[in-house]
């Protein structure tokens, strides 16, 4: 069972496999936290260390997770002032800067609409018109605000880290495995990947990009070193009524799941955190606009259409193609 729950990790969870049979034996440290499948694949750890890094995952996640009550979220919801130096505070901050960052592509204020369209509860239906606009209205008017009592929403509305608590997680462990002498590792949280160094050999990471058209495929791969990549898409959280795919990432001027002719947007960067609210962003206002935002940055994007992919300057020499898209994709590189 352990062998099997590997292997599909190795090939949905993103080229994990990478980490097998490269000299020194990895150890893997699997677990289930913020919504999603956790794998850590360590070269130099051991049991009690992979157990201390899911324990401080499920750490955060009391703290930060919208839905568990008694977490900071759920106070800040509540509407009440919350006192935090931690990772709560932490993440508030950078949840408004990128807000400010994406000009309100991302917004943490968001949590008014998610939950209309019952993401969070799995009770997924499409609302009607005038609940969106109410939501629209929250969304927009509200903002985290920071004042000598401690951090409260301004506003009336609520928020949800769902588009970046992962992504700062994996960065939390990441430092946690340095910290401890971990030279080389890779932390997986669903699509959310962060590596520690190189391969022990000296040799490039391979993460792969996981096909829109699921089964476990793959479009392609990125050799890489030391770095985050993290990537959001339609083609999971999502449900069909009347014929028709409704997902996971809004679009706050619209209050409908963003509907742009992306199917995914993977972005490369140093942080997790920066290329979950990133991936969750560029999502949103589509590839123009998010290609201006990520060359400011320098940080390197894949966005997925229905029959194209494209590949970013930076990647050129990164990403192999799987041999299965040949035919069905155009890959630009741009
Ligand atoms: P996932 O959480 O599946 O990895 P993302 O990182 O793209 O995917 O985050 C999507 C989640 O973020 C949604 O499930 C929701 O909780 C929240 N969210 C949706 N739309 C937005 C948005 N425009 N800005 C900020 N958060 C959002
Ligand atoms: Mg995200």
């Amino acid at each position: 069972m352990k062998r099997l729950f590997a292997l599909i990790l190795c090939i949905s969870a993103i080229a994990l496999s990478s980490c097998v049979g490269d000299g020194a034996e990895p150890y893997y440290v699997y677990g289930s936290a913020m919504d999603t499948n956790v794998s850590i694949c360590l070269y130099g750890g051991d049991k009690e260390l992979g157990n201390a890094c899911l324990e401080l995952l499920y750490g955060m996640e009391s703290e930060l997770s919208v839905t568990v009550t008694g977490s900071k979220l759920y106070a800040l919801n509540s509407g009440q002032t919350v006192k935090d130096t931690g990772h709560f505070f932490t993440l508030c901050g950078l949840a408004s800067e990128l807000r400010t960052l994406t000009g309100g592509a991302y917004n943490p204020c968001i949590y008014p609409l998610v939950k209309l369209w019952g993401f969070t509860a799995d009770k997924c239906s499409v609302p009607n018109d005038e609940d969106i606009a109410t939501g629209i209205e929250l969304a927009k008017n509200s903002q985290i605000s920071f004042t000598d009592e401690g951090i409260k929403i301004e506003g009336g509305g609520q928020a949800d880290f769902g588009g970046i608590a992962k992504g700062y997680a994996s960065d939390v462990l990441r430092d946690y495995l340095k910290s401890n002498g971990v030279e080389a590792a890779v932390v997986s949280l669903g699509g959310n990947i962060v590596t520690v160094g190189k391969k022990p050999d000296g040799s490039d990471w391979k993460i792969g990009i996981n096909s829109p058209k699921g089964g476990g495929s793959l479009l392609g791969t990125l050799s890489v070193g030391e770095c985050a990549v993290v990537t959001s898409g339609s083609y999971f959280r999502n449900f069909t009524e009347d014929g028709k795919l409704y997902h996971h990432i809004i679009d706050p001027e619209t209050g409908m799941p963003a509907d742009n002719g992306l199917v995914s947007v993977t972005v490369v960067a140093d942080d997790a955190a920066l290329a979950d609210g990133l991936s969750t962003a560029f999502f949103v206002m589509g590839m123009e606009k998010a290609l201006s935002i990520a060359q400011s940055l320098d940080v390197q994007t894949v966005f997925v259409t229905e029959n194209q992919i494209f590949v970013s300057g930076g990647l050129k020499e990164k990403f192999t193609p799987d041999g299965t898209v040949e035919g069905e994709y155009e890959i630009i590189y741009n």
